[in-house]
């Protein structure tokens, strides 16, 4: 941690409605940190998490105004707001990915005006070269990967040129910027329904679901053969932290990822031998699938943190598969859940 922060510094976090927004602020809560303003445009009642002691805002971050409203006073920013999802969000709506930019963009101005200390930007693994994810049998991707540059198109470029502002605020403006590439983050409080869930989180609601409906049969888009490594939300917030305190990372773009590779049917296996089911497989394969194999490779982030992901890909798909029964369950019941 930086030594000049307090538990009394405040911490701003953007995003903090969505996923590894709400378990970050829970994260600093847990640390002691007192002053936590979180913000996010979706309406309270809609968050994943609400921490009745930070500041909770409900605004919209696209907006120059409210950017800087949000960063003033503040110590550190963490800025995760994005319009994302899972393939079938980020393969269908470029342009609502690609309108993020306005986020990035306000928000680190804001911050740069304000005299944060650090900011934190969550980047995404799709900004790696598709040309180099062909196979399944990918080779990790290292962070120099990223150029000669042919990100995923919408997601990927808006996350590329969005790194860029970090940089260039840092070399131009003498702002500590921090950039981590996340690659496929899962655990419970994160969507889990409704098209802007990821695989982990998909695959548990449809095993949940076939055995609510006794179908027998589970759908997979693609051919199952598609690689993927899935960080614990547990890991990802920890390595947030890591990255935003360690001076050697400022500016520098970093994987914050797992390496265990998985193919997704193998995923389907896990998640089947966590419920106890075995389920006919039916292809879909003209559903979004994404790149065919994608890794993330540690080297940097072990060397210069000397960390890695912990937490097994079993022992997290147990963790979310019982949370998204338990949300699943409760809807049943006619209960109101976040998905
Ligand atoms: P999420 O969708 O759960 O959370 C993002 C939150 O940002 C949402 O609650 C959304 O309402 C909010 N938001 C969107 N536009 C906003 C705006 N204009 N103003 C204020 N809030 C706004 O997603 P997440 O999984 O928690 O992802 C957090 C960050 O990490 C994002 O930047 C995402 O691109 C990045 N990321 C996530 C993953 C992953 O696997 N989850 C992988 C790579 C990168």
């Amino acid at each position: 941690m930086d030594p000049q922060m307090k538990s009394d510094s405040p911490i701003v976090i953007t995003g903090a409605g969505g996923f590894i927004g709400g378990h970050l602020v829970k994260y600093f809560f847990d640390k002691g940190f007192k002053r936590i303003r979180a913000v996010d445009k979706r309406p309270l009642d809609h968050w994943y998490q609400l921490h009745s002691a930070a500041e909770n805002l409900c605004l919209d971050c696209s907006s120059e105004e409210v950017c800087r409203k949000v960063c003033e006073g503040a110590a550190e920013v963490y800025n995760l707001a994005a319009d994302m999802g899972g393939m079938g969000f980020i393969e269908r709506f470029r342009v609502e990915c690609l309108r993020s930019i306005l986020i990035n963009t306000h928000m680190i101005d804001s911050a740069h005006r304000a005299g944060v200390q650090r900011y934190f930007y969550a980047s995404s693994a799709c900004v790696y070269n598709t040309e180099l994810q062909q196979d399944p049998n990918v080779l990790a991707l290292k962070e120099s990967d990223a150029y000669p540059a042919m990100a995923e198109r919408g997601y990927g470029w808006e996350k590329l040129i969005s790194e860029m502002f970090c940089q260039e605020y840092h070399a131009e403006r003498g702002m500590k910027t921090f950039i981590a590439r996340f690659h496929n983050v899962y655990g419970p409080f994160g969507t889990w329904d409704g098209g802007r869930e990821k695989a982990p989180a998909a695959i548990c609601r449809k095993v949940v679901e076939a055995m609510d409906s006794h179908s027998g049969t589970i759908e997979i888009w693609g051919d199952g053969h598609q690689s993927r490594s899935f960080m614990y939300i547990d890991d990802c917030v920890k390595g947030i932290d890591m990255i935003m305190h360690c001076d050697q990372l400022v500016a520098t773009p970093v994987n914050l990822g797992s390496s265990e590779l998985v193919t997704i049917n193998e995923l389907v296996d896990k998640v089947e031998k966590i419920a106890g089911v075995k389920l006919r497989r039916s292809y879909k394969l003209d559903a979004p699938r994404g790149v065919a194999g994608r890794n993330s490779d540690n080297t940097f982030i072990q060397q210069i943190l000397h960390w890695e992901p912990k937490t097994s890909l079993d022992t997290g798909l147990r963790e979310t598969y019982l949370w998204i029964r338990e949300q699943h369950q409760k809807r049943k019941k006619g209960l109101r859940v976040v998905a």
